[in-house]
């Protein structure tokens, strides 16, 4: 990790608050996520937070975060961002953007959604801060592997891989 460290745990654990929203369900994880982006004097603000099975379907963290970042209106990025030029999109905002989640973005889609870490990789998110790795209980995650192969620097925080296993696992 770099020199920020307090500021990454503290929206890795703003991630853990929106896992915990999750409804749990025996057969997915509860996970959450956050969208932060460069705001005024380089402070990082939240752009949008997700978490598991929010919006309507069997939907996950990162693409929650994702599509409710790219539902903000311009008015509301302007809030945010007051500094974004008028003619950003919110495609060149997510290409600045760090994602937070607390669970490795998935790979591998049995339900016929796109996989987390390709809707990264879309994004063209800057860098990808993980709480912990996806353990094999369903299915095999290269996430990781895939956002680095892309070129998405992938961040491991350390300390908080319980805590965000446990609360994944409500419901199990
Ligand atoms: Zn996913």
């Amino acid at each position: 990790m770099d020199t920020n460290d307090n500021e990454h745990i503290q929206f890795i654990r703003l991630a853990i608050d929106e896992a915990k929203k999750c409804i749990p369900t025996p057969t997915a994880f509860c996970v959450g996520c956050v969208l932060t982006v460069p705001g005024p004097d380089a402070t990082p603000v939240v752009l949008a937070t997700g978490y598991s099975r929010e919006l309507p379907g069997n939907t996950h963290a990162e693409a929650n975060a994702l599509a409710k970042a790219r539902a903000l209106t311009k008015e509301q990025l302007q809030t945010l961002i007051p500094s974004l030029a008028p003619t950003s999109s919110i495609e060149d905002v997510l290409s600045s953007a760090n994602i937070y989640t607390t669970m490795e973005p998935c790979s591998v889609r049995t339900s016929g959604l796109a996989p987390c870490a390709d809707a990264v990789i879309a994004a063209r998110n800057r860098r990808c801060f993980i709480g912990v790795g996806e353990p094999d209980d369903f299915v095999k995650c290269e996430g990781a592997q895939k956002l680095q192969a892309a070129g998405v620097e992938v961040i491991w925080i350390k300390g908080l891989e319980q805590e965000c296993l446990e609360v994944a696992r409500r419901g199990h």
